[in-house]
């Protein structure tokens, strides 16, 4: 779209006002099905309809479309809530139900009935679905298809009694088994459900279907732009067909919800079907819906994504009319780009070798000074402890260092960033051969901040004391599968391509005092290793953390 003229969903709504319809109002909504955890495909989805609520000075109603009682749990409904809110989003009045809307859509149904344009189907699932037809091919008409008026209104009054078994009958539209469009095709408008419902109890055995549900609880509500994904672009002569029959011999509404199709996200490296994500919880591959190698909110919320990132990156992504598939790395960038400016830097080890500065006095301890933030002046600065022991990175010193290895091996020269700079002269490994200690030398006038020693070294690392450094386990994520289109394989099922080691744990990990007092979810940037947040796991005295992404950005502007 050309600059400042949006994308084409605000192009239709500012030709909507322009034509003045709804009366000048914009009123959107966000309508999960409570089936399970919203993944980063309804953050976007949810970043649309409230962004479009924000701009046009509207608002945007969060409706639970809970038709399915058997798929549908509370558990889910508060989970939703929760991820809405913490997107940063505040739904206008109370969250609505469809299921609030069983009275109304049943009367709805008899009206249909009355007009002829709705019978009641004595054939199975799989009859009916045999006698659709395809797209070039004519339906076949059931044969209860000219049921009087009486005759299914009685059977109708009977299915929602509790008659019939499921699958017994279903209610029908009565519109054209040879339409072009197959969604026309005499859908189903209700079927047999002896399910519970979580919040209607048992009043009801009858359920409506999504088209039957959708479009009238727009209407009910007074939503003027319903916006949704590309595949219910075949559903929309349906939508209006539904809203026509009800409106039939009403006078015109001052609103009609109007349907607009936009592609719907897909990332690569994850399955973003809540089906699939609730096989995975299922079968305990992943530890829950949170689980932060999962592609929901939750997760991403547990591997230290801060709204503000999923937001830019929904922004980022825009909104397209054709399906495509966005590269993760572009939401890794985001998370990246928003903590860059926000996470303190600390120093952690986490994988610790033992380094002794056997010319630093043994019981002396230097405070020295670290900026917390150079993206960010406020943050101050804090004292981090400075002592003859210390931990570095096993991988920041090599026995036989090649050339361009530039930090530390026997007789190298290395910074401890607001340290000094040190020298290697000894290490000793264990009965293993793993290297246990390193001796070093520090120079005196090469303390950070006031070095006299004009001294130059290429490799500066991170360090903790070892006296005063804490412990720490960290969880070390990477993608959940290897391949880019896990679900896309048509012989192979999606969980053949796990990635074995999507999870690392690392349990002996060192982390600066500081940290002493971080609450859960802190986000930090462990210098030279990434982003990190404290996951719900921590306790008092086992802090753990999880990696939300590394240093490197592999996004490709
Ligand atoms: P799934 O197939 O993952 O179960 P769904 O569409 O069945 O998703 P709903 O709970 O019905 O899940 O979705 C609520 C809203 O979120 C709908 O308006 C839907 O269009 C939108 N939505 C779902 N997935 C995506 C996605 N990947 N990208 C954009 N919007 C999405
Ligand atoms: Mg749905
Ligand atoms: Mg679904």
């Amino acid at each position: 779209a050309p600059a400042g003229k949006g994308n084409f969903i605000h192009q239709e709504i500012d030709k909507d006002l322009g034509e003045g319809k709804n009366g000048g109002a914009v009123l959107t909504r966000f309508p999960p099905e409570p089936n399970g955890y919203l993944h980063i495909g309804h953050a976007k989805s949810i970043c649309l309809n409230f962004g479009l609520a924000e701009k046009y000075n509207g608002g945007c109603n969060l409706r639970f479309d809970d038709t399915n009682p058997a798929k549908e749990e509370v558990e889910y409904v508060d989970s939703i809530k929760k991820d809405v809110r913490w997107l940063g989003f505040e739904w206008e009045g109370e969250e609505h139900y469809a299921s609030d809307y069983f009275d109304q859509l049943f009367e709805w149904a008899v009206k249909l009935i009355k007009a002829g344009k709705a019978y009641v189907d004595d054939q199975a699932a799989d009859e009916i679905a045999a006698q659709k037809g395809t797209p070039t091919r004519p339906g076949v008409e059931s044969t209860f298809r000219d049921r009087s008026a009486e005759e299914n209104l009685d059977l109708f009054m009977r299915m929602k009694n509790g008659e019939f078994k499921e699958g017994e009958r279903v209610l029908r539209a009565k519109i054209d088994m040879a339409s072009a469009n197959m969604h026309m095709r005499d859908p189903i408008m209700y079927r047999v459900i002896h399910k519970e419902h979580h919040r209607t109890g048992d009043k009801w055995c009858i359920y409506p279907m999504y088209d039957f549900t959708h479009g009238q609880s727009d209407f009910i509500e007074g939503i003027t732009h319903s916006i949704c994904t590309l595949e219910f672009e075949v559903h929309r002569p349906l939508y209006n067909w539904f809203l026509e029959q009800i409106l039939e011999g009403e006078p015109e509404p001052e609103r009609k919800p109007r349907q607009i199709e936009f592609a719907r996200l897909n990332i690569n490296y994850t399955v973003m079907s809540k089906r699939r994500l609730l096989e995975l919880v299922q079968k305990g591959i992943v530890s829950g819906w949170d689980d932060p190698r999962m592609p929901t909110i939750s997760g991403l919320r547990r591997r230290g994504y801060t709204p503000e990132s999923v937001r830019a990156f929904a922004e980022r992504v825009g909104v397209a009319k054709r399906d495509n598939i966005i590269d993760v790395a572009l939401l890794e960038h985001c998370v990246r780009e928003d903590l860059n400016k926000r996470a303190p830097r600390v120093n952690a080890v986490i994988d610790p070798v033992k380094l002794v500065l056997t010319n630093y006095p043994e019981d002396q301890v230097e405070w020295m000074e670290a900026i917390n933030n150079p993206e960010d002046e406020s943050q101050g600065s804090r004292k981090i402890p400075f002592t003859r022991e210390l931990y570095i990175e096993r991988n920041d010193f090599m026995e036989e260092p090649p050339k361009k290895f530039f930090r530390l091996g026997p007789g190298r020269e290395v910074r401890l960033k607001n340290g000094y700079i040190i020298q290697c002269e000894d290490f000793k490994k264990n009965e293993n051969g793993e290297v246990e200690e390193i001796y070093c030398t520090y120079d005196p006038q090469t303390r950070s901040g006031s070095d006299t020693s004009g001294k130059k070294v290429k490799g500066t690392l991170h360090w903790v004391s070892a006296t005063h450094s804490i412990p720490a386990e960290v969880r070390q994520y990477d993608r959940l599968f290897m391949d880019e289109d896990p679900a896309g394989h048509k012989e192979k099922d999606f969980k053949e391509f796990l990635n074995p080691e999507s999870l690392k744990v690392l349990t002996k990990c060192r982390v600066e005092p500081s940290l002493k007092d971080a609450k859960e979810l802190d986000s930090f940037q462990f210098q030279r290793l990434g982003y990190f947040c404290v996951d719900p796991d921590s306790t008092e005295d086992h802090l753990v953390f999880n990696r939300t992404v590394q240093l490197r950005d592999t996004w490709a502007k």
